[in-house]
């Protein structure tokens, strides 16, 4: 059995069209659309990111803003520049590329970008909203990820889902959307400390994998016909690899996303559609169609 290759460069490329259409209906009633990043320091995979969120959002008809502070920058000055986005009428979506370098309060500089401009859905009010089913931004990489599930029409009521990782920017908020009622999944979420790691594995139907060790579950751990999402994204010798041995794992799955050209792409389209919604919740409620 050969997998069907979930291609999420085609799906992310159909709800940033959709995202262009809202961006230039807005635009007919006289607003534009602004998403800002905010970046510290010089990592180069986080200034791929911002790189390709500011494409992303350009090519959508919205305005960026690309702030970037130097890697010393106190926690002050980063929660300064987000206070000054909060204020800019301009901006409808801010996010704060993460991780912080080492010594800087990722978490508290969070809390501090508006919870209305809060494009990445990681706000603690964004979260707690998803927990409580409540209209929100939702997580951009977890929403991608539901959204390939519901293109590819996977079914997820009563199946199995094992997601590997515990993040809040990943594992945390899927369990909520993939246990959420009128999705009804059975969620196991698993981690470092998980005991029998493998016995859970092979018991998913859904199994998504988010924890940044290349190439670490194999065909031979994962279920006959299961759906494969890898998040992971692995800087290696042989290039960009997932957290899924892809060549091992195609052969026994019945869907698998690829890396590159699974999640990545679905994560910068999502992005773009909180922006847009939170465009259009500033704009008022006759343009909100979504
Ligand atoms: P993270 O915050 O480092 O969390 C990693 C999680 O994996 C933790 O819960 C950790 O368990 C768990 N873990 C680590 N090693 C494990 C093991 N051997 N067995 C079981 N669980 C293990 O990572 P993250 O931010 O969620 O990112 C995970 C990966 O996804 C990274 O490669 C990242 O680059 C990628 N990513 C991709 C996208 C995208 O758009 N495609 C978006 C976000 C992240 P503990 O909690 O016990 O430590």
């Amino acid at each position: 059995m050969t997998a069907q290759i979930i291609d999420g460069r085609a799906v992310a490329a159909q709800v940033r069209s959709e995202v262009a259409d809202r961006v230039a209906a807005l635009a007919e009633i006289g607003k534009s659309v602004g998403l800002a990043t905010v970046m510290v320091g010089d990592d180069p995979a986080s200034a791929v990111y911002v790189g390709s969120k500011h494409r992303a959002a350009e090519a959508a008809g919205m305005k960026s803003f690309d702030v970037h502070l130097p890697a010393t920058a106190t926690q002050a000055e980063v929660e300064d520049a987000i206070r000054a986005l909060n204020a800019d009428p301009a901006v409808d979506g801010m996010i704060l590329q993460l991780p912080l370098p080492e010594g800087l309060d990722g978490d508290a500089a969070v809390e501090g970008i508006d919870p209305a401009k809060d494009a990445d859905g990681l706000h603690p009010f964004s979260l707690g909203r998803l927990v409580l089913s409540r209209h929100a931004p939702v997580a951009a990489t977890p929403q991608g990820i539901m959204r390939l599930l519901d293109h590819y029409d996977i079914a997820v009521s009563g199946k199995k889902a094992v997601i590997v990782g515990r993040s809040f920017l990943v594992g945390r908020p899927l369990a909520m959307l993939l246990g959420a009622k009128g999705v009804d999944a059975t969620v196991v979420m698993t981690h470092s400390r998980t005991a029998d790691l493998s016995a859970e594995i092979r018991a998913a139907d859904i199994l998504v994998v988010a924890i940044g060790r290349p190439r670490m579950i194999d065909g031979s751990m994962v279920k006959p016909g299961a759906a494969v999402v890898d998040v992971g994204i692995n800087r290696t010798d042989d290039g960009l690899v997932g957290d899924v041995d892809f060549d091992s794992v195609v052969e026994v799955a019945g869907a698998i996303t690829p890396v590159p050209g699974g999640v990545g792409p679905m994560t910068v389209a999502c992005l773009l559609a909180n922006t847009v919604m939170l465009a259009e919740q500033t704009a008022g409620p006759e343009t909100n169609g979504h």
